[in-house]
């Protein structure tokens, strides 16, 4: 079988190895499409500060069972899956508390350990979930960002009828903002320095856009929402800039909640967390129970996925997929790597 390894940043060479073999207790699953988020384009860059190389990219996929050990009974032969991409300790203080998205020895499949760019993977059928019949394996490429906004908003303790400003209008913003208004937020609030990115947020049914380089956020905040602006902020970028947009305009003892993964320590002004009594809440990854409604929300079309989809490029083009993220950064929201044709 051919898998796709990235022997430094920026080059990917292609292997053919023997496809696995699987005990009684694992899968064999065909992986089918591959997303790319920002955390894989860090890597690409050599700029992730927690994956070495050589490294197998890979951790928002889907793929079909294609041969199950004789105790598997919850998938069988021609089912869609997915899998939450962690591996974990099972025995730390976190696992033990039934928080293992933050065990003190997690690995990501793609980061810290050999992700799904490969034609075939073994998984335990309890790392499982088999997608509904309605998924196309694109759909169930999104089960992993998706889940992200649903950790998010849970994290967030949003309940309907809030009021929810979300920063940043890339894959995971927009996803949050999605999912607040199907988990149901009054209204929502998006915004970016990307027309492009709000164009899209529009086209996934997200009214109120706000370009914070061409308006004041904090005018439109108060037009939109009241004089009581947000009760609720997800802060989706991961930059100073949008950190300190969060703080200075939330309403106080209102919740902030980080999303964005930091490339640097940005500098804040936590005299305001301090004075306005906000709450400022992480968020990493996800747990089981969010990739199980984060496949409900796609399942049921809550989570509008098709103006999200930017491009798909063949597994044996994987190069080139980050060459087009490079050229068109500006007009790219989510891009995949298709493995169903491999040897074209
Ligand atoms: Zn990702
Ligand atoms: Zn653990």
């Amino acid at each position: 079988m051919l898998r796709a390894i990235m022997t430094r940043p920026g080059e990917i060479q292609f292997q053919d190895v023997p496809t696995p073999a699987i005990d009684e207790r694992e899968v064999l699953v065909r992986i089918r499409r591959i997303g790319i988020c920002g955390s894989d384009i860090h890597v690409y860059h050599g700029a992730h500060p927690y994956t070495s190389y050589p490294v197998i990219q890979g951790h928002e996929f889907s793929g079909e069972v294609v041969k199950v050990g004789e105790q598997v009974k919850s998938v069988h032969v021609g089912d869609l899956v997915t899998a939450p991409p962690q591996i974990v300790c099972g025995t730390c203080f976190h696992c033990r508390r039934g928080q293992s998205h933050i065990c003190d020895h997690l690995k990501v499949m793609g980061f810290q350990a050999p992700g799904v760019a490969q034609e075939f993977v073994v998984f335990p059928e309890d790392a499982l979930l088999k997608l509904p019949s309605e998924f196309t394996p694109e759909l169930g490429a999104l089960v992993e960002p998706t889940s992200v906004a649903v950790h998010a908003l849970r994290r967030a303790d949003l309940s309907p009828g809030m009021r929810v400003l979300v920063l940043g209008a890339g894959p995971i913003g927009n996803l949050v903002a999605q999912v607040a208004r199907w988990r149901g937020a009054a209204e929502v609030i998006i915004t970016d320095i990307n027309d492009h990115r709000l164009d899209v947020a529009r086209a996934c049914g997200i009214e109120h856009t706000v370009n914070v380089r061409q308006q004041s956020l904090e005018d439109d905040l108060e037009r939109i929402f009241g004089p009581q602006r947000a009760d609720l902020i997800l802060e989706c970028v991961g930059s100073e800039e949008t950190a300190n947009q969060a703080i200075r305009c939330a309403r106080k003892g209102s919740t902030i909640v980080i999303v964005g993964v930091y490339g640097e320590i940005p500098k804040v002004d936590l005299g305001l967390v301090q004075d306005h009594e906000l709450h400022l809440v992480g968020s990493l990854m996800y747990q089981r129970e969010d990739y199980v409604a984060a496949i409900e929300g796609l399942a049921s079309g809550a989570i509008v996925s098709a103006p999200l989809l930017s491009r798909t490029f063949p597994f044996r083009q994987f190069p080139d997929a980050y060459r087009f993220i490079e050229t068109t950064r500006a007009q790219v929201m989510k891009v995949m790597i298709d493995l169903d044709s491999v040897d074209e």
